[in-house]
């Protein structure tokens, strides 16, 4: 047994490193449970359309709603799930989730475009499209209401693999958006070559301090710029202030997101949130100051 196996291996793992290890086994078989028995949740976070101030959609974040633990954030599952192959039902999970939500807020007469997170495992799967398809129309919800988020991890196995997929995508209604730009490898070869829609800027550019502002600013300009040259709209993420929400909204970007605006939601408080800010992020008048 595994126990055994480390009571051999004093010199090799800790104690420590050995519960560690336990955990991460045990969550996996809980997480394998938790699929079926409806222990995920979606929150949803707002995005913002700057130019009119009114909220287009949302992003949908998964969660743990763990019997014993409480609500777990992805950061404390999602690496429990890659180790252990479980990404793939989590992402049919999602999903179906999404579009069964965007279909119930639809019939409230809330239309609202929803992003998904997709991870490395749906595009060497080969099965993204037909999934993603399959969930659309099982809800009975229209492409234009789904945007697929990818990252740059999650395309460098297979980047022409991952290109084909995203313009079937595309092709089909669904837009696509690369997340996190402008933070660890992203290269702008991979912007060139990458079919997407929309790209969005990661926090660590979007979510300056006073001290870097004007160094921020040059490189989101930067990111807007190129972005247009390609054809793609930019969304800044991670927007936590006023002062970086008038930036965004200044340089260009057409969507924003972030805590400023507003956190991630559960589902049941996205309607009263959608009617309660219908035109409270308005860009402001022409010549009214803009409070910075
Ligand atoms: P992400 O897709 O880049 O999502 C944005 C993350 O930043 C979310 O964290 C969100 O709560 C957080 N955030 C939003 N606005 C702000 C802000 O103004 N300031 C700060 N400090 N943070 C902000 P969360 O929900 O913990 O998700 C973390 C990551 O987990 C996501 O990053 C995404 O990569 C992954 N993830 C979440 N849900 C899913 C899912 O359903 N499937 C997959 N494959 N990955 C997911
Ligand atoms: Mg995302
Ligand atoms: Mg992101
Ligand atoms: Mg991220």
């Amino acid at each position: 047994s595994a126990k055994a196996a480390g009571r051999n291996r004093v010199h090799v793992f800790s104690p420590d490193l050995r519960d560690a290890a336990e955990r991460r086994a045990s969550l996996a078989a809980e997480l394998r449970d938790a699929l079926v028995r409806d222990e995920l949740v979606l929150h949803y976070q707002p995005v913002v359309h700057l130019p009119t101030g009114r909220c287009t959609g949302m992003e949908a974040l998964v969660r743990w709603q763990h019997p014993e633990h409480g609500l777990l954030q992805p950061g404390e599952f999602l690496p429990t799930a890659h180790a252990h192959d479980l990404m793939t039902p989590l992402a049919r999970w999602v999903m179906t989730e999404a579009t069964r939500q965007i279909a119930e807020w639809a019939r409230i007469g809330i239309a609202l475009v929803v992003a998904i997170n997709i991870s490395a495992e749906q595009f060497s799967s080969g099965t993204l499209v037909e999934d993603v398809f399959a969930a659309l129309t099982t809800a009975g919800v229209p492409p234009e209401l789904l945007v697929v988020e990818l990252t740059e991890t999650s395309v460098a196995e297979d980047p022409e693999l991952a290109a084909e997929q995203m313009a079937e995508l595309r092709r089909r209604g669904v837009e696509v958006s690369i997340d996190d730009f402008g933070s660890g490898f992203s290269s702008l070869a991979q912007l060139v070559s990458l079919p997407a829609g929309v790209l969005k800027i990661d926090r660590s550019l979007v979510n300056f301090t006073e001290g870097n502002r004007d160094r921020a600013a040059a490189a989101i300009a930067a990111v807007v710029a190129l972005g247009q040259a390609c054809g793609i709209r930019s969304l800044a993420e991670g927007v936590e202030s006023a002062g970086q929400l008038a930036l965004a909204r200044e340089l260009g970007c057409i969507f924003a997101q972030g805590f400023h605006i507003a956190r991630p939601m559960p589902a049941d408080d996205v309607p009263g949130w959608v009617l309660a800010h219908r035109d409270a992020l308005a860009p402001a008048p022409p010549g009214e100051f803009a409070h910075f």
